[in-house]
């Protein structure tokens, strides 16, 4: 008998964690490395959100709170959601967790049994297979390739559902890709939900506010409401508000979903850190500038890396909606050999010629169930990405 349960046996490490470990390792050599494989802002939280989390320490918000979070952080999140979001959501159905990580972690525990099946478009984010089998589940992958804008089409959707579907998770703006479903092809995926009573959606709308070129951002539950009772909503303050240390996140959803929830996270973790708490709520109740600054920084990184990449010989770069992540194919350098004289089989090889012979660290897209591409985080200075563009461009010259 095994001592470590077949459970976990199920799962692999983040890929991306393991990319950014071997990163740190080569820099600690004394290699020259630009680590584009993390998804994190580079900027500070803001001032205000800092000065809230040392006045919560001082007035002694140091202990256990509510187990899924002060009632006073669940109403800054309503008030959020009516905000910016038109939705109208009572505190009962909202519940807070150390991360967006936690709520979708509690919600595929809460929800699967053996053999229910969720559907996972890829490129999905790392953790949504893995979360699934750690549940039970079994993940129903759908591809969505770069001539689909990486986006599900209701067609596929409509395939990929049977009587054992249980969710569809949707992500947009997404990571890896970027792709944001417009408010008509968002409509389009829920008239087929419509159809199918049994299958709920989890929305991670973790990137919710970094869109670009006046992108609108939609959300399920908003863009056709009579399937909110069958949505949970999902968000957090890692990405918006540079937040990602402070491990807060929350969801919205029908009342016995979110109740299911909180008991499982009862005899789990229990209440996420209490000073994060009231730092998150000052950043939803603050001063919003931090949004609208980052998401103009983050264009022009955009923009940068998607002119840098397309001047590379064998990659093709699309230019996307949001978030801070490229996912160029490199179908075209397939088959080649590089410089250093490794043949590039996969964009698994890529990713690994790539660091040994230019110290650029990216992730590969197998990693994300869509290949032959690989993602990129921009979410570094406009100097380093520079350097990167220049040696990425170096490393595809000299493949043939
Ligand atoms: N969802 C997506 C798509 C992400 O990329 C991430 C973080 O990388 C998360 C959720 C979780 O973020 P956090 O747990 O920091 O709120």
């Amino acid at each position: 008998m095994a001592f470590i349960s077949d459970r976990l046996a199920r799962i692999k490490p983040s890929p991306t964690i393991a990319m950014t470990t071997r990163a740190a390792d080569l820099r600690a050599q004394g290699r020259d490395i630009i680590s584009l494989s993390a998804g994190e802002p580079d900027f500070d939280t803001p001032e205000n959100i800092r000065d809230a989390a040392k006045a919560a320490i001082d007035a002694g918000h140091t202990r256990y709170t509510a187990v899924d979070g002060t009632p006073s952080l669940k109403r800054a999140i309503a008030d959020k959601f009516a905000r910016e979001n038109g939705l109208d959501y009572a505190p009962a159905q909202i519940t807070v967790g150390t991360g967006g990580k936690q709520i979708l972690y509690n919600a595929l525990m809460a929800t699967l049994d053996d053999g229910d099946e969720v559907i996972v478009p890829a490129p999905y984010w790392v953790s949504y297979p893995d979360m699934v089998l750690l549940a039970g589940g079994t993940p129903v992958v759908v591809e969505c390739d770069q001539a689909s804008g990486f986006r599900l089409t209701p067609d596929a959707l409509e395939a990929a559902i049977t009587p054992r579907t249980k969710w569809l998770i949707l992500n947009s703006p997404s990571n890896p890709s970027g792709a944001g479903y417009d408010r008509a092809q968002m409509a389009a995926l829920c008239d087929v939900l419509l159809r199918h009573p049994q299958v709920w959606v989890l929305a991670d709308d973790i990137y919710e506010h970094l869109v670009f070129d006046g992108f609108a951002f939609c959300t399920p539950a908003q863009v056709e409401p009579r399937l909110k009772d069958r949505v949970l909503t999902m968000n957090g303050v890692s990405k918006s508000y540079a937040m990602t240390g402070w491990r807060i996140g929350y969801g919205a959803g029908p009342e016995a979903l979110i109740k299911a929830m909180a008991k499982l996270q009862s005899q789990s973790t229990s209440n996420p850190c209490s000073i994060s708490q009231y730092a998150a709520e000052a950043a939803l109740t603050g001063p919003q500038d931090y949004i609208t600054d980052s998401r103009a920084v983050f264009q022009r990184r955009r923009d940068l890396v998607v002119a840098g990449l397309n001047a590379c010989p064998g990659v093709d770069c699309p230019v996307p909606q949001g978030a801070f992540y490229v996912y160029p194919s490199i179908a075209g350098l397939i088959g080649l050999t590089s410089a250093g004289g490794t043949p590039i089989d996969s964009d698994e090889a890529f990713a690994n010629a790539l660091l040994d012979e230019t110290g650029v660290a990216v992730v590969f897209g197998a990693a994300f169930g869509l290949s032959p591409h690989f993602r990129i985080s921009y979410a570094t200075s406009d100097a380093v990405l520079q350097d990167a563009m220049a040696r990425i461009r170096r490393f595809c010259e000299g493949c043939n």
